[in-house]
């Protein structure tokens, strides 16, 4: 007797050997017995002794036949062994009945442990679908609402919060193509008009995360913010998208009635403080040969106080203004070189109380900027006072302006999305200088070093964020170079606007 034991995996498998492979496939799951499965693949095979034997079974006799060790997991369940016809390949038939093989290994394993499968699968099932309700428990009491979207593009999830913001029952789209949700919201009246484009662009998007906000009129007004990204199971395959939809309505009247207050009492306490500043500085400069030297410093006091409260309270209100979408921009034709200019003349008292020297570096023929110039003296003028407050020693400070047309003319560090042409600006200090940590945080509002001597010098911490926003809104970009006891340098961008800025003027001289 010749007898091969063999597990070798067949190159290419014949259609009809897989047209088996499912037919013996289907009947095992349907429960027939592992004999009518046996019959339909000795019908197959062509064979006349093809026989199932358990582990301590003995093997069939025959002249030359072909053995297939039947394993599932770790378990031997025994071997299907195959008598071979005369002439008949045995290296192929035993490819052909390891190809078999596990239809076989899976349907004993069934019938051996009959009692036991079950259970497990009972079992299984039970769990599933108990984590199943305790999700669909947990989505429904959730206060958002919440869509899910399969890579198939049909709606899969629709908590019952969706019917309470949106007005239209679940059963409608559960189960549809987002197509259908999306002429659905289109023809539900309330609903913002770009909501179903955007749910229809970001279904085929498996790749970003996105939010935002809107307004939904009907059936009740609502703020609603929104976010959505792409879904994936632990093992990391994409399940699909989600979007979810959060009522804002309450947190978006706080903060409007938050800017209503601060801009109300703003006002209210910058009207007194004017006079207070304007009367002090009346009798200061008056012709009071009387006053006592002591009473003239206090006066000095009430004056340089009142001055910080009032431009403490003007960047408040152009916090709340920028916050709130209300900063308005009158753009007109704005050479940086007299914004630079105009600064360094009222902020002179200030740079020789400090001893600092004040270098101007102004490239020659400036294209001017087209930019609201009182905005632009403000950003100019936060920089350097900035610059001149955190030198404790006198110091030099340096302002540059220049004209970069390509990107590589721009100094290290710059962001990579600067508008070019543009003129860049630079505020250079020989001062404290900040640590790597704190250079993270600078343009958030209220946020100043945690260094011993930045607290001792008076600042609120909004001036930075001011300048960070009017410099993006006139499309600029801001940022900084700095080592902490080395001294810092700011950089922001105009850029030059192609129409509306006159050419670079040659003979405009400087
Ligand atoms: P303020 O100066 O009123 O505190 P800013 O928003 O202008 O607020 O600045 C925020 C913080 O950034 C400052 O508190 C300081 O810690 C740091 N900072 C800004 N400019 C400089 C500078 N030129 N040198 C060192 N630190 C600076």
């Amino acid at each position: 007797m010749s007898s091969l034991y063999a597990h070798p995996i067949p190159d290419a498998i014949k259609d009809t050997d897989w047209r088996v492979f499912h037919h013996l496939a289907e009947l095992s799951a349907a429960g027939s017995p592992i004999w009518d499965q046996l019959t339909v693949l000795r019908r197959h095979l062509n064979a006349d002794i093809l026989t199932i034997s358990g582990p301590d079974e003995p093997l069939p006799n025959a002249a030359r036949q072909v053995i297939v060790p039947l394993t599932y997991g770790e378990r031997y369940l025994g071997q299907v062994c195959l008598a071979l016809s005369p002439g008949a390949s045995s290296e192929e038939m035993a490819a052909r009945l390891a190809f078999f093989a596990p239809v076989f290994a899976l349907a004993l394993a069934g019938e051996q442990t009959p009692d036991m499968t079950e259970t497990q699968e009972m079992r299984l099932y039970q769990a599933t679908q108990e984590e199943r309700d305790r999700l669909e428990a947990v989505l429904e009491a959730t206060n958002d609402a919440i869509l899910m979207i399969g890579t198939d593009g049909l709606l899969v999830t629709a908590t019952l919060q969706f019917e309470a913001f949106f007005s239209i029952p679940r059963y409608e789209v559960l189960g549809c193509n987002i197509n259908v949700l999306a002429e659905r919201i289109e023809a539900q009246p309330g609903l913002p008009a770009g909501m179903a484009d955007m749910l229809r662009v970001l279904a085929d998007n498996h790749t970003e995360s996105v939010g935002g906000e809107f307004e939904v009129t009907e059936p009740k007004r609502r703020v609603l913010a929104w976010y959505s990204l792409p879904v994936h199971s632990q093992a990391g395959l994409l399940l699909g998208r989600m979007f979810a939809f959060r009522d804002a309505t309450r947190e978006r009247e706080l903060d409007r009635m938050k800017t209503e207050f601060v801009t109300l009492v703003s006002h209210e306490l910058r009207t007194p403080l004017t006079s207070v500043k304007g009367f002090s500085d009346l009798i200061l400069e008056g012709d009071f040969e009387s006053l006592e030297d002591d009473v003239r410093e206090y006066l000095r006091i009430i004056a340089l106080n009142a001055d910080r409260l009032i431009a403490l309270i003007n960047d408040i209100l152009d916090i709340t203004r920028i916050e709130s979408d209300r900063i308005e921009l009158h753009p007109t034709r704005c050479p940086m070189q007299d914004v630079i200019e105009q600064v360094a003349v009222c902020l002179q008292p200030l740079l020789d109380e400090h001893q600092h020297r004040l270098v101007m570096e102004i490239e020659p023929q400036l294209p001017a900027s087209w930019a609201d110039h009182s905005r632009m003296v403000q950003v100019v003028s936060n920089l350097l006072s900035n610059a001149i407050k955190y030198t404790l020693q006198p110091g030099v400070i340096t302002v540059q302006a220049s004209y970069i047309e390509a990107a590589s003319d721009l100094p290290s560090g710059a962001p990579h999305d600067v508008i070019l042409p543009c003129v860049l600006i630079g505020v250079q200090d020989t001062g404290l200088g900040i640590s790597e940590e704190d250079q993270g945080y600078l343009f958030q509002r209220f946020y100043r070093a945690k260094d011993v001597e930045v607290r001792m010098v008076g600042g609120t911490g909004l001036g930075l964020m001011i300048v960070k926003s009017f410099v993006e809104m006139h499309g600029g970009k801001v940022w900084l170079k700095s080592a902490l006891g080395e001294g810092s340098t700011f950089w922001f961008t105009v850029p030059v606007v192609e129409g509306k800025n006159p050419p670079r003027d040659k003979d405009a001289g400087v």
